[in-house]
C-alpha cells in the first residue's frame, strides 16, 4: 500500500499526499484494504503485530508490542447488564488503555519516515501512551495538554519525560493547530483520529473477531471518534475480504456521557453533522469528553452503516456500573470505560439489545486510581489486631 494515500469515508475522493481533511470537510483515512489472511497465523505473537496485514507499518525495534489483551467472559454482570457480557479488557495495554495500540503504530511510521519526534495533543491516555511509546524507541516527544490538567494525570505523563507545554485557551482548537504547527516544525503529530492512530486501533476489533465468541454487538465509549472510525474500519475491511457476512458482523452501540454527549444528540436527532456543544458540563468519565469532536460525524457513519445506535448514561449510571465490574468481576476501570456496562443495562432495558445476545464491552482504560471518597477504613495498633480480627 502507497502509505501517503489518504481517503474520505464520506465522499470517496482519494489523496496521493498525507493532509489534514478532504475537501469536504471530513476527516481522512488510510484507503480500505481487504485482509487477505484471516485468521492470521497462529505462531504470530498476541500483540497488533500479529495483525501485520493490516497495518500501514512494519514492527520497529523497541519494546513496542501493545494488544493480545483478555476478552473475558463474565457471567457475574449478566444479571446487571440484561445480556450476555463479555470485557474486552484494554486496561491491561502496556499504559493502561487502548491508545498504546495508535500510539505504537503512529511512533512505528514517524520513524520509518524518519522523523525524530511525535506529538499530540491530550489531557490523559493519549499523552500517557504517546510518551511512552516514544520513549520505547528513542524518539522525543511533545505532549500538548490544557492549563488546568489534574495533577495526578500530569505527573504520569511526565514519568516518560516528554516535553509538557500547558495551553490555556480553547482545547478544541488545539488539534487543529497542533496538527498545522506539526507540519512546519516537523513533529509528526498523533492526535486522536490521525489516519494512523486509526490503523492501530483497528486491531481491537480486529482481537474482538478473532477471539470468535461470534458477538452480536460491541459496545464502546466515543469521545473524538477515533476509535469508533477504527472499529468501523476494520470492520469494513473484514467484509471487503468477504471473510465474514453482513449479519455476522457484531452491531456497534457508542456511548456517551450525558453531560457531554455531542455524538448522542446529533444520533437523537437524526443528523449527520456533530454540532460542537458550546457549554459541556463536568462529568467524571473525563476521557471521553470532547465537545468538539473531529470524527463525530464519521463516527455516526459508522453506526448507521453497521447497525447500532449512539446513546448516553449520567454519572450515577457510570459510578454504579464502575462498581459492578469492580465488584462482580474483579476489573478495574477508569469511569469512561463503566459507560459501557451502563450504556448495556440501559439498552437491554429499552429491548434494543436482547437477553441472549453475546454483547462485547470494551473496557478501554484503567486509569490512575482517583474518582471517589476515601473510603471508610479502621485503623489499629498490632497490639489489638486481635481485638480487630
Ligand atoms: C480516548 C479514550 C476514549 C475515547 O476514544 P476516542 O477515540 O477519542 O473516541 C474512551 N475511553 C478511554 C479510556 C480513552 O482514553
Ligand atoms: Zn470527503
Amino acid at each position: 500500500m502507497a502509505a501517503t494515500q489518504r481517503t474520505c469515508y464520506a465522499c470517496e475522493r482519494t489523496f496521493d499526499r498525507p493532509r489534514a481533511r478532504c475537501d469536504c470537510g471530513e476527516p481522512l483515512w488510510l484507503p480500505i484494504q481487504p485482509l487477505a489472511e484471516w485468521p492470521p497465523d497462529p505462531r504470530v505473537s498476541g500483540s497488533i503485530w500479529r495483525y501485520a496485514d493490516a497495518l500501514p507499518v512494519a514492527q520497529p525495534p523497541g519494546d513496542l508490542e501493545p494488544g493480545g489483551t483478555p476478552l473475558w467472559r463474565t457471567p457475574s454482570l449478566d444479571a446487571y447488564a440484561g445480556a450476555r457480557v463479555w470485557c474486552k479488557d484494554e486496561g491491561r495495554n502496556p499504559t493502561g488503555s487502548f491508545k498504546d495500540r495508535g500510539s505504537a503504530v503512529g511512533v512505528a511510521a514517524a520513524l520509518e519516515a524518519g522523523y525524530d519526534r511525535v506529538g499530540t495533543v491530550s489531557h490523559g491516555n493519549m499523552a500517557l501512551s504517546t510518551a511512552a511509546c516514544a520513549a520505547a524507541v528513542g524518539i522525543d516527544c511533545t505532549v500538548l495538554v490544557p492549563a488546568d490538567i489534574a495533577s495526578d494525570r500530569l505527573s504520569a505523563i511526565a514519568r516518560f519525560e516528554p516535553e509538557i507545554i500547558r495551553v490555556r485557551g480553547d482545547y478544541g482548537r488545539l488539534y487543529h493547530d497542533a496538527l498545522e504547527r506539526g507540519r512546519e516544525r516537523d513533529i509528526a503529530f498523533l492526535n486522536s483520529d490521525v489516519p494512523r492512530r486509526v490503523a492501530g486501533q483497528k486491531t481491537l476489533a480486529l482481537e474482538l473477531l478473532e477471539a470468535g465468541p461470534d458477538l452480536d454487538a460491541i459496545v464502546l465509549p466515543v469521545s473524538s471518534g477515533g476509535n469508533a472510525s477504527a472499529v468501523w474500519k476494520a470492520l469494513l475491511e473484514v467484509r471487503a475480504a468477504g471473510l465474514l457476512q453482513d449479519s455476522a458482523l457484531p452491531r456497534l452501540y457508542l456511548v456517551q456521557a450525558a453531560a457531554c454527549d455531542p455524538i448522542a444528540r446529533a444520533f437523537r436527532e437524526n443528523e449527520t453533522i456533530v454540532k460542537a456543544l458550546s457549554e459541556a458540563d463536568e462529568t467524571i468519565a473525563y476521557s471521553i469528553a470532547n465537545a468538539d469532536p473531529p470524527s463525530g460525524a464519521r463516527a455516526l457513519a459508522a453506526v448507521r452503516d453497521i447497525g447500532g445506535v449512539v446513546v448516553s448514561v449520567d454519572d450515577d449510571a457510570i459510578l454504579a456500573a464502575q462498581t459492578r465490574l469492580s465488584q462482580n468481576a474483579g476489573i478495574r476501570v477508569e469511569p469512561a470505560s463503566a459507560t459501557t456496562l451502563a450504556a448495556l443495562r440501559k439498552l437491554t432495558a429499552r429491548g434494543e439489545i436482547e437477553p441472549a445476545e453475546r454483547v462485547a464491552c470494551v473496557l478501554t482504560g484503567r486509569g490512575y486510581g482517583e474518582g471517589g471518597a476515601e473510603p471508610e477504613t479502621t485503623v489499629v495498633d498490632r497490639s489489638d489486631l486481635s481485638t480487630a480480627l
